[in-house]
Formats: C-alpha cells, structure tokens, sequence
C-alpha cells in the first residue's frame, strides 16, 4: 500500500481554484524542502552526507541564501565545497599524468566538463523535490480514482499546467490501466483541451487589443493572459 500523504494538500488546492494544483502543491513542497535543509536535519550525518555529494543547483542555491539563516548555509558550503575542492584537485591530478597539452588531454579536458556538470547540475532540494512530485502526481491519479468528489471538482478544476500534464500522464500509467486508465485520459485530455483553448483565445485577443482599431473594446478575460499562458506552457 503506497502512502497517500498528498491526499490533504491536493484536496485544498482544488478548492482554492488555482491554475494548475500540482504547481500549487509543489510550492509548499519546496517551501518545505528548503526548510529542511536549513533546520536541524543539517547536522544529521545521513542528511549532509548528501548535501555534501549532490549540492544545490543555482535556484536553490540563491533561495537558501534569501532564506537567511547564513550559519546553516555556511555549514553546510563549507563541507562541501571540501568535497567540490576534491573532486577538482583528483581531476588536477589525471591532467598531469596525461599531461595538459597531449593528445589524451581532449579527453581529460571532457571529463572535467563532465565533473563541473555534476557539481554544477545536481541539487540535494531538486531531487527530493522531484520524488515528491512525482508521489504527488501519483497521488492525484489515485484520488481521481477512488474520490468521485475529487474526480467532479477536478473535472471542472482549471486543469495542469503542461509539464505537470506530463508528469501525472506518466503516474497514470503507474497507477491505472485498462477502462480506468482510458477513462482517465480521455477526460483529462477533454479539461486540457478546454482550457487550452480558453487560454489561446485569450492570448489571441490580448494581441488584438493593439490594434488601434480595439482600442475601446472590452478586454474581457485577456488581461492577464500573457501570465496565464507563461504559466500554463512551462509551469511556475
Ligand atoms: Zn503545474
Ligand atoms: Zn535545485
């Protein structure tokens, strides 16, 4: 039996009628995982182990930072960047053997590439965030499923922003299959659909509005479409 435990936060994001209750729900999430990190967790061994392997991508890094509690940060950056010095003194080292103007340096030279990809490309916030979300897309499917208070309200909902669209489609597969899972699909599909030509519309008139010729006609649900759309096509 998987754990539930994004049943609450999903139910009160549908209430509050927001444009996608994934993204909604993952604001918290990263709220929360940003908390953590900065709270007592730091000094747990397990917790900084990781932090010090995986760091924090640039995002998160200026979040934490804005969060300011400096002591905790200054911790935590100060193990690992022992451990990013390490890394690059290793490499250092393999370029000496090879010798930094040889044949073999290409290589070398791409294997750093890759190590600064790693420090600079893995985040300990995104990937728990990432397990989260994908239990919380997990989740909704489930709740679609057996609620059919939830699988009304979120028929009728605004619907998913497109990468959670993918997100929840993939979890779908995970959680549904035969009549339920097309059942699902085709329902989804049916509220994305709507809502994404509500919003082109939208954005259509909003265009049209600068013609001069508009200039006095009402702007009826365009006003804020351009925020709509930027949200709707790559999420928050
Ligand atoms: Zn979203
Ligand atoms: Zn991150």
């Amino acid at each position: 039996m998987k754990e539930r435990i994004y049943s609450i936060p999903l139910s009160e994001a549908l209430e509050q009628d927001c444009d996608c209750i994934m993204c909604q729900v993952a604001k918290t999430m990263e709220e929360n995982n940003l908390d953590y990190f900065l709270g007592p967790s730091m000094m747990e061994p397990e917790c900084r182990m990781i932090t010090n392997n995986r760091g924090f991508c640039p995002r998160h890094l200026t979040a934490l930072y804005e969060r300011g509690n400096r002591l905790s940060l200054a911790l935590m950056l100060d193990t690992h960047l022992e451990e990013v010095r390490g890394r690059l003194k290793k490499r250092s080292k393999l370029f000496k053997m090879t010798g930094f103007g040889s044949g073999g340096a290409k290589k070398s030279v791409e294997k750093l590439v890759d190590d600064l990809d790693k420090i600079v490309g893995s985040c300990a916030v995104c990937d728990k965030l990432d397990n989260e979300i994908e239990a919380a897309a997990e989740n909704l499917v489930y709740l679609w499923d057996k609620e059919k208070d939830f699988r009304d309200k979120f028929s009728r909902s605004k619907g998913l922003c497109l990468p959670h669209m993918k997100m929840v489609v993939k979890a779908s597969t995970e959680e549904l299959s035969g009549k339920s899972l097309d059942e699902f699909i085709r329902e989804l599909m049916l509220l994305e659909n709507a809502r994404l030509d509500e919003l082109n519309e939208d954005v259509h008139w909003f265009t049209q509005k600068y013609d001069y010729r508009n200039q006095d006609a009402p702007w009826g649900n365009a006003k804020d479409a351009l925020p709509r759309a930027v949200k709707r096509l790559g999420g928050e």
